[in-house]
């Protein structure tokens, strides 16, 4: 059998795995590249593998860098079940056909200025009727059964705790009468979040492909819920309105949850909660639907509550851009949930427009803000913006809540494999940024003693039973901007290595000289990082 990466190899979208077992080709996820602009530019490219060839795909969950090219890949000819959780199919109905209808306003945005350039049409990646087409292929499967795809091919699907639906896939093999154990981590949830319940403790395999999200950080706060309620408190006391930008999926359902827990405490006031936002309130319902993922806080609320985990009359949720237009006629202090979560785009940047200038208003940020993006220059405190068009000075008080994410740290990703009594062979480590994933994977080999490979985009790995081989490509077929990526990647590398190796080297002949260096060396490191997001 053959296992190649194919995409979140060295960076943290576009996750793509295929393998080959049993004249079979199966896929773990499909997902979308994200970010700069020579990595979105992955997604026009042609798949490393035939479309039309692959069999199965395997959903870890339904984020869009783990499931937004299936209505490509569908379009490009393939015919299989698209294999996962009930909740993940649930999401996928709403975030595909979202991501078909950016695909089409982007090319029509690129049309309408290429057409006066003279430019030949651009087509989507694809449509939303391709969405609809791709989502017909989905095949759902509870958690924790065994589900044989294939003669000798055999699916479990665990908790994730990353999203509602999010799954650890376990995949049991046999391959000419040897048996062979992989796990897909997809993305891994951090223990003790609100609603979801806590990552499938793994009791091992003989590969893992592990996520690395945040492989060289730990998270710095531990009490989410006494940091919001603190933040809330200052905010609301000042009697303007509190604006949330917030993911859709997850973190507008984790913050109302907690304001229902702060409210019925009496922790904070009463005040009006808007939800503006139609995805938001989409996945709300989703997550209102499937109580069967809760963990035990949650399901004693929702039973003590007859039956509804949210029950607060104080939430109004927007559908229409009208109704979302007259939240700004209604009295304050309100707190107004909205996306997106970086303030790039969407209805948030309408309120952010009618409360920036006002002393009295507060804006809370609570999600990672990628460099450039609206919600990171007002967290580092620019002065004035320009929205739609118009100056906005920043008089309100920002927030930036720290505490939330969806991914586990360094520390609780080891602590989950530490725990194993099957220890891997081996350990692909993917789904991070360069020093994430490198990061990780020394801390494994250090903790577990096992070998660790962080692969690039094109290898591939040959496995019979418990051996294995990597195969390193050295040339990707018909993908000039990947191997580009690659040849920019490996100089950077070694440029870091060269660097980190002297220091080390310098450290350990002159003690006195490891703080001044440990500096020099996490400055690199920084500048290695923002390269790497510039690329
Ligand atoms: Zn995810």
């Amino acid at each position: 059998m053959r296992l190649t990466f194919c995409g979140a190899d060295r960076m943290v979208t576009g996750s793509c795995h295929m393998l080959e077992v049993n004249g079979k080709r199966i896929l773990i996820d499909c997902g979308m590249f994200q970010g700069t602009k020579l990595i979105r530019s992955l997604n026009e490219k042609n798949f490393p593998f035939n479309p039309g060839e692959i069999d199965a795909v395997l959903l870890t969950h339904a984020h869009v860098d783990h499931s937004g090219l299936l209505p490509k890949l569908v379009k490009q000819g393939f015919k299989g079940a698209i294999h996962c959780t009930k909740v993940t199919e649930e999401l996928c109905e709403i975030l595909l056909p979202d991501c078909g209808h950016i695909q089409e306003s982007e090319a029509e945005f690129a049309n309408r200025k290429g057409k006066r350039a003279g430019m030949t049409e651009v087509q989507p990646i694809y449509t939303v009727d391709d969405s609809y087409i791709a989502l017909k292929q989905f095949k759902t499967h509870p958690f924790n059964t065994d589900i044989e795809i294939y003669p000798g091919i055999t699916v479990r699907y665990r908790i994730a705790g990353h999203i509602l639906g999010s799954s650890i896939i376990d995949l049991m093999l046999n391959e000419n009468g040897k048996e062979t154990k992989f796990i897909f981590s997809g993305d891994i949830g951090q223990p003790n979040q609100p609603i979801l319940q806590d990552p499938y403790r793994i009791s091992g395999a003989d590969f893992i492909v592990t996520e690395s999200t945040y492989g060289d950080r730990t998270h710095e706060v531990a009490d989410r819920e006494k940091e919001l309620c603190d933040i809330m408190q200052e905010a609301l006391a000042k009697g303007g309105n509190v604006v949330i930008p917030a993911f859709a999926v997850g973190r507008t359902q984790v913050l109302l949850y907690y304001f229902q827990k702060l409210m019925s405490d009496k922790k904070i006031p009463e005040v009006p909660i808007v939800i503006d936002s139609p995805m938001a309130i989409k996945a709300t319902k989703v997550m209102f639907m499937n109580p069967a993922e809760y963990d035990e806080e949650a399901q004693s609320i929702y039973d003590k509550q007859g039956g509804r985990l949210i029950d607060m009359p104080n939430v109004r949720y927007t559908q229409t851009p009208e109704e979302s237009r007259a939240i700004n006629d209604m009295p304050s202090p309100m707190i107004i949930i909205s996306a997106s979560g970086m303030a790039d785009a969407g209805r948030v940047l309408h309120h952010l427009k009618h409360n920036l200038w006002r002393a009295d208003s507060s804006v809370i940020f609570a999600g990672y803000q990628a460099e450039g993006s609206m919600g990171r220059r007002l967290v580092d405190g620019v002065k004035r913006v320009k929205i739609m068009g118009e100056d906005i000075a920043v008089k309100a008080h920002i927030y930036n809540m720290t505490g939330f994410s969806a991914h586990a740290d360094k520390n609780q990703m080891l602590e989950l494999y530490q725990g194993m009594t099957h220890k891997p062979k081996a350990f692909f480590v993917v789904h991070g940024e360069y020093t994430a994933a490198t990061t990780f994977a020394n801390t494994l080999q250090n903790e577990l003693g096992t070998t660790t490979v962080v692969p690039q985009y094109g290898d591939s790995v040959v496995i019979d039973g418990t051996d294995w081989k990597l195969e390193q490509t050295t040339i990707v077929s018909g993908i000039p901007e990947v191997q580009e990526l690659r040849e920019y990647m490996r100089t950077m590398e070694k440029t870091y290595l060269a660097y980190r190796n002297r220091m080390e080297q310098v450290a350990l002949h002159d003690n006195s000289r490891v703080s001044e260096l440990k500096t020099k060396l996490d400055k690199i490191k920084k500048y290695v990082e923002e390269m790497m997001k510039n690329v």
